[in-house]
C-alpha cells in the first residue's frame, strides 16, 4: 500500500463517494501507479501480484474518463471466464454506482436474448469473455464503433493460443483510435512483444516486487502416491482444518471425483467446472462469495482472477501443468493483505512440473512429511466441529453501496414510449429531489425499474402514487418486493 490518497488524481467526486463506501482506504501500489497513466488516456501494459487490485486500477480510470452522455458502449473489457467477467462487471459498477454508469456482462451459455435487450438500453461498459463479445458484434447487437477504452484483463491468458485469434478479431471490429490496457500476474516476454502489434507506444508498469507469488502465501507440497492422494487429501484437510479452501485438479472428471469423496465424507462443500450448467455455475461461485461452504472443488475455471473474501488455503490436488497456472491458483488466497496458505500434492511422476515451477517462482517449496496419524486423530474433534458450524456468513461486496438505494418499478415503457426524461421529469417535480438523487434508469417493453438514490426512495415511491407520469398515474411498486 502506499501514501497516495484516492483525492489526488483530480477523479469525480462521484467516485470517490462509492470507492470510500468499498472502503478502499488507500490507493494499492498498482492503483498509484497505473491510474495517473490511464487517466492520460496512455497504452498500458500491466504487470502486478494477484490480489494487489488490478481490477479498480483500471475501473476508476475507465469509469472517470466515460462520458454519461453518450448512449454506445465506451469500454470493452474482456476476460477468459464468464465468472470473472461477472465479478469485474460487479467491481466496475460498483465504482461507477453515483456515476449512474451501465455496466453489462457478456458471456456464453447464457441467453443471447436477455443480455440484446439489455444492450438495447444505454449501456456504458461492458465486460465480457470473448466468443459472446465476437457473437454480439457479429449479430448487430453490440455497437462497437463508439469503444474508446480497451481492457484486456487475464492479459496472457487471452494471448494464449485458444483465445487470441477471437481477441484479434474483436480488435479488428474496434476503433483505431483507442485506449488498449492489458494487465495480468504473469506476462511472459512474448506476449509483451505480441502487445507492440496492437498498442501504441505502450507503457510498461510492472510493479516491481521480490517474488512473482506473493509473500503471505505459505506455500508447501507433498510427495505422494496416485492412489493415495484422497487418503492425504483427507488428513491434510483435516489437520490444517481450513475455513474456507479451493481444491484444484486439473480435469473435470476428477473434480467430480473428488467432489464424490468429499461429500461422501461430508464435508461442506460443492464444485465448479466447466462441464456444468452455467446457471449452476454461477449460484455455485455466488454462494462461495457468501461464505455458504468450506471447499469449492474446481478445475482452473475458477484459477483467474476470482476473488473471495477469506479463502485460507488453496490446495492443488493435482499439480498443474502450467507454471503460470500455479501462480494464479495459490492466488486465491493471500489476497490484498491477508495471508493464507498453498498446498500442492506431487507424485514422482509429476517432479519436473514442480520443477518448472520452481524455477519460475524463484523459490523452493518446502517438502513436508505426511501427517502422523495420532496428529490426524487428535484432529478430528475440532475438524468435525468445524464441519458441523455454518461457515461465517460474508458480507456482499458493495452492501454499503447499496444502502439507502430503493428501486421502483413503473408498470410503462418502451411500448408506451415512455423516455430516461419522462421519468426525470416527474420525479424532479416531487419536492425535494434533484437529479442527482436518481440512479439507473432501465426501460423495458411495457415496465420501467428506475433506481432512487439517497434514501430518499419511500419518499418518492409514496409520491408518485398520486403523480402522474407522462401524463397518466401508472402503478408503481417497490421492485425488490
Ligand atoms: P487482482 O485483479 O490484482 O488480482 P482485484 O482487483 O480482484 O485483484 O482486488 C483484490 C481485492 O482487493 C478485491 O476484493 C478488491 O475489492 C480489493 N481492493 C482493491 N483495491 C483496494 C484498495 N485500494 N483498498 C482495499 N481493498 C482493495
Ligand atoms: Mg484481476
Amino acid at each position: 500500500m502506499t501514501k497516495a490518497n484516492f483525492k489526488d488524481y483530480g477523479i469525480h467526486n462521484k467516485l470517490l463517494k462509492a470507492i470510500e463506501l468499498l472502503d478502499f482506504q488507500i490507493p494499492s501500489k498498482v492503483q498509484h501507479e497505473v491510474i495517473p497513466v490511464a487517466l492520460q488516456g496512455k497504452d498500458i501494459v500491466v504487470k502486478s501480484q494477484t490480489g494487489s487490485g488490478k481490477t479498480a486500477a483500471f475501473g476508476i480510470p475507465i469509469c472517470q474518463l466515460v462520458e454519461w452522455e453518450d448512449n454506445k458502449p465506451q469500454a470493452l473489457v474482456v476476460t477468459p471466464t464468464r465468472e470473472l467477467a461477472i465479478q469485474v462487471r460487479e467491481d466496475i459498477f460498483n465504482i461507477g454506482r453515483f456515476k449512474r454508469l451501465n455496466v453489462l456482462a457478456v458471456y456464453g451459455k447464457a441467453p443471447f436474448s436477455h443480455q440484446e435487450k439489455e444492450l438495447k438500453q444505454k449501456t456504458h461498459i461492458v465486460v465480457g469473455t470473448p466468443g459472446r463479445i465476437i457473437d454480439h458484434i457479429e449479430r448487430g447487437t453490440l455497437d462497437t464503433s463508439g469503444v474508446r477504452y480497451l481492457v484486456i484483463d487475464e492479459a496472457d491468458e487471452m494471448f494464449n493460443l485458444g483465445f487470441i485469434d477471437q481477441i484479434e478479431s474483436i480488435i479488428l471490429k474496434l476503433p483505431k483510435k483507442r485506449t488498449t490496457m492489458l494487465f495480468s500476474a504473469t506476462m511472459p516476454e512474448d506476449v509483451e512483444s505480441l502487445c507492440y502489434k496492437n498498442m501504441k507506444d505502450p507503457v510498461f508498469i510492472d510493479i516491481e516486487s521480490e517474488n512473482l507469488t506473493v509473500d503471505r502465501i505459505e506455500q508447501e507440497r507433498y510427495t505422494v502416491d496416485e492412489s493415495n492422494k484422497k487418503e492425504l487429501l483427507k488428513d491434510v484437510t483435516t489437520v490444517e482444518n481450513p475455513d474456507s479452501c479451493i481444491v484444484f485438479c486439473n480435469t473435470r472428471e476428477r473434480v467430480d471425483a473428488v467432489y464424490s469423496m468429499m461429500k461422501r465424507n461430508k464435508y461442506s462443500c460443492a464444485r465448479i467446472h466447466g462441464g456444468m450448467e452455467q446457471k449452476d455455475r454461477l449460484q455455485i461461485m455466488e454462494s462461495f462469495k457468501l461464505g455458504k461452504f468450506r471447499y469449492l472443488i474446481a478445475t482452473d475455471v475458477a484459477a483467474r482472477g476470482i476473488d473471495v473474501d477469506g479463502i485460507t488455503h488453496i490446495i492443488n490436488y493435482d499439480i498443474p501443468r502450467e507454471k503460470e497456472a500455479y501462480v494464479h491458483r495459490i492466488g486465491r488466497t493471500g489476497r490484498v493483505d491477508r495471508t493464507g496458505k498453498a498446498i500442492t500434492f506431487v507424485t514422482r511422476t509429476e517432479e519436473r512440473y514442480l520443477n518448472e515451477i520452481c524455477d519460475y517462482i524463484e523459490r523452493e517449496i518446502p517438502l513436508k512429511e505426511r501427517p502422523e496419524k495420532d496428529a490426524v486423530i487428535d484432529a478430528i474433534p475440532s475438524f468435525n466441529e468445524k464441519m458441523s458450524k455454518k461457515p461465517k456468513p460474508i458480507e456482499q461486496k458493495g452492501k454499503d453501496l447499496n444502502k439507502g438505494i430503493l428501486k421502483l418499478h413503473i408498470n410503462a415503457g418502451k411500448k408506451t414510449k415512455m423516455r430516461p426524461v419522462d421519468i426525470v421529469g416527474a420525479i424532479c417535480n416531487i419536492e425535494g429531489m434533484k437529479a442527482e438523487d436518481i440512479g439507473i434508469i432501465n426501460i423495458l417493453d411495457t415496465s420501467t425499474f428506475v433506481e432512487i438514490l439517497n434514501y430518499k426512495g419511500e419518499r418518492v415511491f409514496q409520491a408518485l402514487q398520486t403523480k402522474p407520469i407522462k401524463g397518466r398515474l401508472r402503478n408503481v411498486s417497490k421492485a425488490d418486493e
